[in-house]
């Protein structure tokens, strides 16, 4: 399958598309992106240590002074044989945040929370590397496999695969996408990790704080790492700047890829691939399937509900036929729609009613077929005793919906307001 990624990068907003087929399957939007703090890693210098608070003030650059607590240094300071202390409540061994850093000592941190209004940035010694597969810790020393991963089969093979690459003195947790994952791709995702920190250090042995040694580049890097692949035949950037980060980017994990980025020459990137017709059109409930069927699109608190409709198609052969021929036209609409609009959690589909239970198996596979297709987990439970179908997709961001609209002030949200009468 032809797949390319299209970044359209702007001062306000940027915003990434996956096509398929030149079809529009994934968007993915980020506002004021230089306000994404969480996950960048910092030389800091440790200014005021505060007994009172248990903490200690650390400049790290930004306007104001970030927050280190104790909690978020000691763990990885005590040194070994620490693996009994993490059973203890924390009160009972806490030491003191004197005789962890002093005031003017250079450590390297991570933001784990946004500066706040006054309050400076949440700091943390505790470093993670999120990879592809794999989170990598430097300053942990254990094996983590994700608790979503729930067959006990697999989460021994992957700790087994883990254990083999786990560097000496440095933790690893496999992440949920790991899942099914050959070894091969989770040693090239250490190997990847490796060398990123690697640089990294080598950056912080030979300079002095306060200075920005990793930034997470939010959107655009972490659509690097997760989505372009060896899959994905071409990415197109809009923003010169842009290009160059993800060169510098592709430098160090898979230099196999730079030749599939090309630098758009058209401002407007998106308007060429009618991308933002494609963006309102998935703000909207209803839409229309090739056949003149349609969809209806209700996202709800408790659940997502899609109705599908015959609408204006009058089938061929007899009704049987025209019901299944829509309701498979609208099985790949709505996966398509999933995806586009990032639909999580509860799904219910109330198909047009087939009588026979060999159409109901047929609709069922092919389903099961499209969704394959989405790199966000679902599950089908299958078929209600009302005849509705029964799915759940997992939910890793917000939707499309809660990121680009608000609730209606008028109705609240309800899309309904009292009649003139
Ligand atoms: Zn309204």
């Amino acid at each position: 399958m032809y797949r390319e990624i299209l970044i359209q990068a702007a001062e306000e907003e940027t915003k990434v598309a996956v096509l398929e087929e030149g079809q529009l399957v994934e968007i993915y939007v980020e506002r004021e992106p230089d306000q994404r703090l969480v996950g960048n890693i910092y030389k800091g210098v440790v200014k005021n240590v505060l007994p009172g608070m248990q903490a200690a003030f650390v400049d790290i650059g930004l306007e104001k002074n970030a927050f280190l607590y104790v909690e978020d240094v000691w763990t990885n300071l005590l040194g070994p044989g620490g693996e009994s202390r993490t059973e203890h409540p924390a009160e009972a061994i806490r030491p003191n945040i004197r005789d962890l850093v002093k005031e003017g000592q250079e450590l390297v941190v991570q933001i784990a929370k946004e500066p706040v209004g006054t309050k400076g940035a949440r700091i943390t010694t505790n470093l993670a590397l999120p990879g592809r597969y794999l989170v990598l810790l430097p300053m942990a020393d254990y094996i983590g496999i994700s608790r979503r991963i729930t067959d006990e089969a697999e989460r021994e093979r992957l700790k087994d695969i883990a254990e083999q690459l786990k560097p000496e003195k440095i933790g690893l947790i496999v992440r949920t996408v790991a899942e099914g994952a050959c070894p091969e791709a989770l040693g090239q995702d250490r190997q990847k990790l490796l060398k990123m920190w690697e640089r990294l250090m080598l950056r912080a042995e030979n300079t002095s704080g306060p200075l920005l040694l990793h930034q997470d580049l939010g959107l655009v890097q972490r659509v690097l790492r997760d989505v372009f692949s060896g899959d994905i035949q071409k990415l197109s950037v809009n923003a010169r700047s842009v290009m160059a980060m993800i060169i510098d980017y592709l430098d160090i994990v898979d230099e196999s890829l730079k030749n599939r980025v090309f630098l758009s020459d058209t401002a407007k990137l998106f308007a060429k691939y009618a991308v933002e017709q494609e963006i309102a059109q998935a703000l909207k409930r209803k839409v229309w399937l090739k056949n003149g069927g349609y969809i209806v699109i209700d996202e709800t608190e408790a659940l997502t509900a899609i109705d599908v409709n015959t609408g204006k198609f009058i089938g061929s052969k007899d009704l049987a036929d025209t019901v299944l021929k829509t309701n498979c036209e609208a099985v790949r609409e709505i996966a398509r729609q999933l995806r586009l609009r990032n639909i999580g959690g509860i799904i219910i589909i109330d198909f047009i009613d087939m009588d026979t239970e060999n159409d109901r198996q047929k609709l069922l596979a092919v389903l099961e077929e499209e969704l394959k297709k989405d790199k966000v987990k679902t599950h089908i439970l299958g078929i209600t005793s009302l005849g509705f179908v029964e799915m759940t997709r997992k939910k890793v961001r917000q939707s499309l919906s809660s990121t680009l609209e608000k609730c209606c002030p008028y109705c609240g949200g309800k899309g309904r307001v009292l009649s003139e009468q």
